[in-house]
């Protein structure tokens, strides 16, 4: 049992899901979908496409997507169907075995896997599977799933993902191939997107509609909560939903996570970004002369500051966006030094200025404080710091990367701590009731890291088969 907690702490997901069926370029476009959703996960990336004659190949890689998949390896990933994944994870795990698509064969054929999210009774099933002789490759919490759907009893393919997918309980958006079919499906809470398009003929499905401007496809709809669908050929069949649960789509997908120029939750994650902005100038105004973001993620957040409070925006940080995961850092510099590698301050804009930086959320802190003192060493006279959502309080169990609650910088001090802590004038960060006033018809949400209300059972946690104890 001892391994099982070990290895099942794992994974919190957070990964970009694609699949096409009934494309001639179906590889390609997977390809491209995955480059748009580069920002879900830039551990490793990974194909399989079945061909017409049934045969079906795979290429996984560790990196981005374009240094994971060479266009070679499209050309032989031949077929009209294909799944696609790019995967982040916490560091220590990265590693091949752990990429996916995962793919193995199984009685009915091809099975392939890619998932994100992350279940929350992974350990304890598991354990169960173990106990009775599975064997797994990896320690991808996915990995479950592939093993339900390859021992169910049941007689056909709809029917082993239906019976494997009503087991597991957690965050789960998947696309699953099994031959030339691919399953499309949420969890009944929803709680990370999954949408539906369609290019041509073809069917596409993606974690966020970006994917599909990349490609032209048209977006069709987002796919429910608790929905299961069956893509074959281009044409779609509903099978039984899942039973139903109250939805909890992740708010944190808004404040940071999708991307801005993505649709979801019904809306443009810029629109209620801007929003948060908005709410948070009327929340925690400010004296000031100038407002900027910490590119890229707060862009939208500031701007909506600006336009509320009517302080000009201004462009005071550039980020260094060629940063790659080999970067070593250099012994002999300070511990600001990752930070003053990303992001530079221009000077001109900050010097003898009252400013307002904009951020959309605070984790551990050490990214602020860095900027903080940078700012300060520019010449800023006053920084008020503001933060378009509420302190993040609690981990997530369903798939956004938080560290414990230990490291949670608002779990261990209160607001005017935190204030001191990053040596700013002022600080404020977004209510609760604010920021999902902001975007309320767009909910019900998940609201867990802030507020430690999870909607979906912790069994693995509440049983001790996670290492990450006491995180609630
Ligand atoms: P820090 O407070 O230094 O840990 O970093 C906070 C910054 O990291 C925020 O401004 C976000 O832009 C970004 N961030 C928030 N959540 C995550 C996450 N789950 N994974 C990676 N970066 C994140």
């Amino acid at each position: 049992m001892g391994d099982v907690a070990r290895d099942s702490k794992s994974l919190h997901d957070e990964c970009g899901v694609f699949a096409v069926s009934g494309h001639e370029a179906a590889a390609e476009l997977t390809f491209l979908g995955l480059y748009a959703l580069q920002h879900r996960g830039q551990e490793s990336a990974g194909i399989v496409a079945i061909d017409d004659d049934g045969q079906t190949r795979i290429h996984k890689g560790m990196g981005l997507v374009a240094e994971a998949i060479k266009e070679a390896h499209i050309r032989e990933l031949r077929g009209r169907t294909a799944v696609g994944h790019a995967r982040y994870s916490t560091a220590g795990e990265s590693e091949l075995r752990n990429a996916q698509p995962a793919l193995v064969n199984y009685r009915e054929g091809t099975l392939a896997l890619a998932h994100n999210g992350n279940l929350t009774n992974a350990a304890e099933l598991r354990a169960k599977l173990v106990g009775e002789g599975a064997i797994f490759q990896s320690t991808m919490d996915s990995e479950v799933i592939v093993h339900l759907i390859a021992r169910s009893q049941r007689p056909d393919p709809d029917e082993q993902v239906l019976e494997a997918l009503g087991q597991i309980e957690g965050a789960f958006s998947l696309a699953i191939l099994v031959n030339d079919v691919v399953y499309a499906a949420r969890d009944p809470r929803g709680f990370r997107p999954l949408v539906l398009g369609k290019k041509g003929g073809a069917i596409v499905v993606a974690s966020e509609t970006c994917a599909f401007d990349l490609i032209e496809a048209d977006y069709i709809r987002d796919i429910e909560p608790g929905e299961i669908l069956k893509i074959r050929d281009g044409k779609i069949e509903q099978l039984p939903r899942l039973t139903p649960e109250a939805p909890a789509a992740c708010i944190f997908e808004l404040v940071y996570f999708a991307r801005p120029d993505s649709r979801i939750w019904g809306c443009t994650v810029d629109t209620a970004r801007r929003a948060f902005g908005r709410q948070l100038a009327r929340e925690h105004p400010a004296d000031a002369d100038a407002v900027f973001s910490v590119p890229d993620s707060s862009n939208s957040a500031a701007l909506g500051f600006s336009e509320e409070s009517g302080i000009p925006l201004e462009l005071a940080l550039i980020r260094n966006h060629y940063i790659g995961r080999t970067f070593i850092q250099p012994v002999q510099t300070d511990r600001d030094f990752k930070v003053r590698v990303k992001y530079n301050p221009v000077r001109g804009v900050i010097e003898g200025k009252r400013v307002v930086i904009v951020d959309d959320s605070l984790v551990r802190g050490t990214t602020s404080r860095g900027l903080v003192s940078m700012i300060r060493d520019s010449g800023a006279r006053e920084i008020h710091f503001r933060i378009s959502s509420p302190p993040i309080l609690h981990p997530c169990f369903y798939g956004i990367d938080m560290p414990t609650k230990e490291e949670l910088l608002a779990s261990r001090l209160t607001v005017d701590e935190i204030r001191q802590h990053l040596g700013v004038d002022s600080i404020g960060y977004l209510s609760l009731a604010g920021m999902i006033g902001a975007v309320s018809e767009h909910g019900p949400f998940c609201d867990a890291c802030f507020t430690g209300n999870y909607p979906a059972p912790l069994s693995d946690l509440e049983k001790g088969l996670l290492v990450t104890a006491d995180c609630r």
